[in-house]
């Protein structure tokens, strides 16, 4: 897929606007048009990368950035504390809409488990 079809490609450089809450070489953070929690930010790499299926033994250490990202960006929203929940969706089963993986991270209300 070029990545002026990926819709997180997009958002990734700037093309299509959106509200980032971190950003740096290797991944953004962004709020999610729909949030499902007080807190609900997406943390995506900005090269594509269709899904964690796909994600190369190479990829390790942007797979790391992400999550690490995830952290500094949850203490920034002020939920590292309270705690907070971190999804990868991937694939049909998982509802996976979006093709650019990317991890929700999501706080500020008590999480039910299992989840649905
Ligand atoms: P998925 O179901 O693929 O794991 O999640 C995709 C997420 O992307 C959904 O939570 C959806 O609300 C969010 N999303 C879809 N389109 C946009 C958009 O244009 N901007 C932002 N900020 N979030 C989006
Ligand atoms: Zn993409």
């Amino acid at each position: 897929m070029a990545s002026s079809d990926c819709l997180f490609c997009r958002i990734a450089s700037g093309g299509i606007p959106a509200d980032v809450v971190y950003q740096d070489q290797h991944v953004v953070a962004f709020r999610d048009i729909s949030p499902q929690a007080p807190v609900h930010f997406l943390v995506i790499p900005r090269r594509h990368v269709a899904s964690l299926n796909v994600a190369q033994d190479s990829d390790r250490d942007l797979l790391g950035r992400m999550f690490l990202a995830a952290r500094d960006t949850a203490r920034a929203e002020g939920v590292a504390d309270g705690g907070y929940r971190t999804v990868l969706n991937v694939g049909a089963d998982a509802g996976q809409v979006v093709q650019h993986v990317h991890m929700h991270v999501l706080g500020g209300r008590e999480m039910g488990w299992p989840p649905g």
